[in-house]
């Protein structure tokens, strides 16, 4: 219980007025521990204060009794206390009350007190003056006056007015058959007059709807005779147009008596900040989204260009008719194989592959059949060689090239047979219905160390020619002579 006791200062700390003025008729009459003398106080005071003034009597159990009762306290307790006792009040109040005046009648000194009130409901606060006296018969009393410091009215009415939303309270007027006809508006505050748009009328006791412009709109009006008649809460936000202004408020409506309170806040500036962010938010969505589809294009277009670049080197490194390396792109490669093989020293073979005869292929079926062959030829040669590794080049005509790197003379000579036996074994198709049997002659050759390309070539080559020149369908190995003498 919130409570003060004061002996000093009393006139700085109190609230009524009367207090000082009581105070200072005390003083001139006190007589140290005794207090002042009990008649002649009561006779300066009673005129005067009398309506604010308690007289209280020591019952000589610790309790009090009220002897007199001034009209002012009746008026604010609600009732006559005359005759009762202290004890009677809440017990906390009762404790607190009996202390200050024994200790006033002990020090014959004045004491101001403040303390909560538990149980007047309309009074928060009260302040006394508590001054001890001695009557000419030696009995003790405390001559008290006693005021409300706070009323709860106050506090309702400060708050009303300085709250930043508007509040007002409506009540329903009914018909016979008690349906509601319409509300009344029982109080409502200023900041609830500005935001209806009425700055200057006075809205008590007229028509809620007529004079609340966000209660026109049916929905809003629905929603408070739902918590009139259903007796609930509701929050909900709603938008009017009052003076030709778009307001958005926040309503909190509760049920009050047969009728309702609102509480209005003006929320219309953090809907526009609301609305302002949702359209850069979306402004942005945009630019990110446009944004992205530009990286998409540009990677898409990117892509396209790498494609592009990617066919033209397969076409330029590539034979048109078979798909095999084309001599330059053979020999380039080829050339990059040599160094890697000679890093690591080793072999590295070739073989040279020449169709016999092949003129007489175009004469006799023509050259759309010539180039089927060549075709045929071609993915055979593919099937047989390491295909990550070896190196297959077309370098004219029928005249084929095979690379293999990190291969010994022998290994290559293995591989040249099987071509050999390869086209022995199986006719090369040229449509759906014809397939002709060819021979190859081949030559083959071990590169020699520090031996150039070209050289090494030519000895192949040399080889090639050899194996033309002793019967064709038949494979040679090129000395390591032969490069000088072709
Ligand atoms: P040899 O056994 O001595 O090699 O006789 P050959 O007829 O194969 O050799 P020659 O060099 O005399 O003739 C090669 C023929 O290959 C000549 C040409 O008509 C033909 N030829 C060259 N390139 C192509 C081509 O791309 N397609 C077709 N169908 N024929 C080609
Ligand atoms: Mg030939
Ligand atoms: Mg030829």
């Amino acid at each position: 219980m919130y409570q003060e006791v004061h002996t000093q200062n009393i006139v700085e700390r109190a609230h009524a007025p009367e207090v000082a003025e009581l105070l200072r008729l005390f003083t001139r009459l006190a007589q140290g521990e005794a207090g002042a003398p009990h008649e002649a106080l009561c006779q300066e005071v009673m005129a005067e204060f009398g309506d604010d003034l308690m007289i209280m009597v020591p019952t000589g159990d610790g309790d009090y009794a009220y002897g007199h009762y001034g009209r002012e306290i009746i008026r604010y307790v609600g009732g006559n206390r005359s005759g009762e006792r202290i004890s009677q009040m809440s017990p906390q109040v009762a404790r607190f009350t009996a202390e200050c005046y024994d200790h006033a009648l002990a020090d014959g000194q004045p004491a101001y007190t403040v303390h909560r009130s538990l149980k007047t409901y309309r009074v928060c606060l009260w302040e006394r003056l508590i001054l001890p006296t001695t009557a000419a018969t030696g009995e003790r009393f405390l001559v008290v006056f006693s005021r409300p410091l706070q009323f709860r009215e106050e506090l309702l009415t400060t708050v009303l007015e300085t709250s930043p939303c508007g509040i007002v309270a409506l009540r329903a007027v009914r018909d016979a058959e008690g349906n509601i006809e319409r509300t009344v508006i029982i109080t409502a505050n200023r900041r609830a007059a500005i935001i209806a748009g009425h700055e200057d009328e006075q809205l008590l006791d007229s028509d809620a709807r007529a004079c609340l412009p966000f209660l026109a709109d049916n929905m809003v009006w629905r929603r408070c005779l739902y918590v009139i008649e259903l007796r609930r809460h509701d929050m909900f936000e709603a938008c009017f147009t009052v003076n030709g202004r778009e307001v958005w408020l926040q309503l909190a409506l509760a049920p009050l008596g047969d009728g309702l309170v609102m509480t209005l806040t003006d929320i219309t500036e953090l809907m526009i900040a609301n609305l302002t962010l949702q359209s850069r938010a979306a402004t942005l969505a945009l630019e990110i989204g446009r944004e992205r589809a530009t990286r998409r294009a540009l990677s898409h277009e990117i892509g396209q260009r790498e494609e592009r670049e990617q066919e033209l080197r397969r076409l330029a490194e590539t034979d048109p008719l078979t798909a095999l390396l084309n001599r330059r792109s053979f020999t380039e490669k080829a050339n990059a194989e040599i160094a890697a093989c000679s890093a690591d020293g080793d072999d590295a073979s070739l073989i040279i592959v020449d169709l016999d005869h092949f003129k007489s292929v175009n004469d006799s079926h023509g050259h759309a059949a010539g180039d089927a062959v060549i075709r045929a030829f071609a993915d055979l040669l593919l099937g047989l060689v390491r295909p990550e590794r070896d190196l297959v080049g077309r370098f004219g005509g029928e005249e084929f090239a095979v690379f293999l790197p990190r291969t010994s003379a022998a290994a290559a000579l293995r591989i040249a047979q099987r071509i050999q036996d390869a086209l022995a074994i199986k006719q090369l198709p040229v449509s759906e219905t014809v397939a002709l049997q060819v021979s190859a002659s081949l030559g083959v050759a071990i590169r020699q160390s520090e031996e150039s390309f070209a050289d090494f070539f030519a000895r192949a080559d040399a080889a090639l020619y050899r194996a033309k020149h002793e019967g064709r369908n038949c494979i040679r190995l090129a000395g390591a002579d032969i490069a000088v003498a072709a």
